[in-house]
């Protein structure tokens, strides 16, 4: 009886949070004309957490880095977007195949948006039932939109297998998605599609690859620290892998 009436509890607030809209994203300024959108997901034990993505605002229109986590999560940022800076979205790029980065490309797809991720991600996102990226690409690659220039780099195995960060040269900001575990994370979060032992090496790479980091967005939770947070995860992962 006690599990039936705990499965019941699980089951009905789950369906409150969807009734309060409790999941309503947040954006917040980060440097130039760079912003964070922070969207929530519900995770098994039916607690509440965040996830980031990231939009650049060009001459033209707007870069996303990531959807937000789920479809109506991303018709909040469509429609965000479009009433406050009145520009389209012109591409999004997925960082890797969890639905927390690739949960909205169908909206996106029917809303005219061209997205992208990298080959191994779209295999792996059809694989695995997520929702697919349209276009992909393969290797370390460097997208010109107005100017603004995304470089999307591969470091090798962490989170998943497929991980990528994005590095945008002209403001020194790097865009660590789910590779990248924040200062408020107490542990290294899903590990289900993670390699624990290339996870450090892959790590380093970063560091060499990139210099002159000012900004660091990790997957989840704050951006404070920048590149304390490589240590950060390093130490949970080895913490993980103990
Ligand atoms: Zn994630």
């Amino acid at each position: 009886m006690k599990r039936f009436i705990s499965l019941f509890l699980l089951i009905y607030s789950v369906a409150a949070f969807g009734q309060n809209k409790v999941l309503k994203i947040r954006t917040t300024h980060l440097t130039g004309n760079i912003y964070v959108c922070t969207s929530y997901g519900i995770l098994d034990d039916g607690s509440v957490f965040p996830a980031n993505d990231m939009y650049i605002i060009t001459r033209t229109g707007v870069i996303l880095i990531d959807t937000p986590w789920g479809e109506a999560e991303t018709s909040q940022l469509i429609d965000t977007l479009r009433s406050r800076y009145h520009k389209k979205i012109l591409l999004c790029v997925s960082t890797h195949f969890h639905a927390d980065r690739t949960g909205g490309v169908d909206i996106l797809k029917k809303n005219g948006i061209k997205t992208y991720s990298s080959l191994l991600t779209k295999q792996l996102a059809k694989q695995r039932g997520e929702k697919q990226p349209e276009f992909t690409f393969t290797g370390d690659t460097t997208f010109n939109v107005d100017n603004v220039i995304l470089q999307a780099y591969y470091p090798g195995e962490g989170h998943t297998k497929d991980n990528i960060v994005i590095w945008l040269p002209q403001s020194n900001v790097l865009f660590g998605g789910c590779f990248i575990k924040s200062l408020d994370a107490t542990d290294i979060g899903n590990l289900a599609d993670a390699n624990l032992k290339a996870w450090p090496f892959s790590i380093e790479k970063v560091k060499a690859q990139f210099k002159d980091i000012k900004f660091v967005i990790p997957g989840h939770q704050g951006w404070q620290g920048d590149t304390l947070m490589f240590g950060r995860t390093l130490e949970l992962a080895k913490q993980a892998s103990r």
